[in-house]
């Protein structure tokens, strides 16, 4: 077995301090022998700066990344779905491939060494699926495959626009027509899913979008599986108001019933949450993903995260429609957004912002032995630089807190992902030139939407 030793100047191993002179035994994937303290042997891969576990982007739809800087008009999160839309509507497997891979590539750069892709761009535009049903999800297992990167396909279920409408328009690509036809698809797509980089999980794409019975289907269909449920809940008022006059009950109150909950479970947003929401995800250790800076972006509001975390829920953290794409920014996002909303600081320090951001992500996503730097678990490793002129002279001792509250993805110089070196000095070792590839795939989705 390849063994590979790293030795960090400083690196976060859990808890509240920082250690330093820290020596790490990679055997393979996994982490072996890891020693605060040790003197640095010669033939070991020197990381300088601040070396913290691979982060989880527990909530992306890898191309939203389209929209980004061209959907910054008036308007609401409906009039951004509406320019989403028209991306959604002239995407096609190869190009899908080729995006998506550049888009995990920028994650690749950013210290995300895992994603939770929400995938509902299943069928052909009007709905009729492809010769091989599951091309775009094989796209995407692909593509992070390509960029280095663990990936959760979280396939949707998606059969309404909303309680009682079938799907319009663009729509009609999300919809498998029934529940019993997308666990078909869905079984379909594990066959793609082997190797150790991949896993298949179950979403429910709102009850927006899936009547409550059809979620009850999905969430036993994962829980036969073992695989994880991820679930858009409460992002919008509209959607709790359409939900709770369809069936008389809150988004949250119908999740519950259906046996939607539990610690396999991750509730995307939760933003519109009421207090008896916050009780049932927190009582069955549902996860909960928070996104805060396309919550941002898209107007949806402040959730509660803080309460949330005292009532039990794991919290993670997604950039999702990727306005941006740095966990730096939805780490202090999370604490910060709370500062906003309560007029209180510090509810979220620094080492519980990581835990979100990196463990808790990774379990999310099915991953449980990944996001920390500790014996037997994936080996996962992100080297922050501590030099630049954001970073020089802030947190003083606090090292965590100055790459918590002040780092950017920018300052992220190497990746290391399940033992394999995938970025160093700031390069990606497999995609190359990120930054061309996604020009060059964004612009060819443009020429599409201005063609069609
Ligand atoms: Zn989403």
């Amino acid at each position: 077995m390849a063994l590979t030793r790293y030795f960090c100047d400083a690196a976060w191993l859990g808890g509240g301090a920082v250690a330093t002179d820290v020596l790490v035994t990679v055997e393979g994937a996994r982490f072996g022998r890891v020693e605060a303290g040790a003197v640095r042997p010669a033939t070991a891969v020197h990381l300088r700066g601040l070396t913290l576990p691979g982060f989880a982007n527990a909530h992306s739809h890898a191309f939203h990344r389209v929209l980004r800087g061209r959907s910054e008009r008036a308007g609401s999160f409906w009039t951004w779905r509406d320019d989403m839309y028209a991306v959604a509507s002239v995407l096609a497997p190869e190009g899908y491939y080729r995006l998506a891979r550049a888009i995990f590539g920028e994650m690749a750069l950013a210290g995300f060494t895992a994603v939770g892709e929400f995938h509902y761009l299943h069928h052909q535009v009007g709905g009729v699926p492809y010769d091989d049903p599951n091309v775009m999800g094989e796209a995407l297992f692909e593509a992070a495959t390509a960029a280095g990167v663990r990936i959760t396909l979280l396939d949707a279920c998606y059969l309404e626009s909303a309680p009682g409408r079938p799907p319009e328009g663009v729509q009609t690509r999300f919809s498998d027509g029934s529940v019993d036809t997308w666990a078909a698809r869905v079984a379909g797509l594990r066959s793609a899913a082997s190797g150790a980089d991949r896993r298949v999980g179950a979403a429910v794409h709102s009850l927006r979008a899936v009547p409550p019975r059809a979620a009850a289907a999905v969430a036993g269909w994962a829980s036969a599986e073992g695989a994880p449920l991820h679930v858009h809940l409460s992002e919008q008022p509209v959607e709790n108001d359409a939900v709770t006059a369809a069936y008389g009950a809150s988004p949250a109150a119908l999740l519950e019933e259906a046996g939607a909950f539990g610690p396999s479970t991750t509730a995307v947003h939760a933003t519109h949450l009421q207090p008896a929401g916050v009780t049932a995800l927190g009582r069955s250790g549902t996860s909960v993903c928070m996104c805060p800076s396309t919550e941002r972006l898209l107007a949806d509001g402040i959730g509660p995260a803080h309460a949330l975390a005292g009532a039990g829920s794991p919290i993670s953290l997604g950039t999702d429609c990727h306005g941006m794409i740095d966990p730096f920014e939805e780490m202090r996002g999370l604490e910060l957004d709370e500062r906003l909303a309560s007029g209180a600081r510090g509810r979220f320090a620094a080492p519980a912002l990581v835990e979100a951001a990196a463990a808790s992500g990774h379990a999310s996503l099915g991953w449980p032995d990944a996001g920390r730097i500790a014996e037997g678990w994936i080996a996962d490793l992100v080297t922050v630089s501590l030099d630049g002129p954001k970073l020089a002279g802030a947190g003083g001792d606090h090292v965590l807190e100055r790459a918590v509250f002040a780092a950017a993805a920018a300052d992220v110089t190497g990746v290391v992902a399940a033992g394999r070196a995938i970025v160093e000095e700031r390069r990606h070792l497999l995609v190359g030139d990120v930054a061309r590839e996604l020009r060059h795939e964004i612009g060819a989705v443009v020429d599409a939407l201005s063609a069609s």
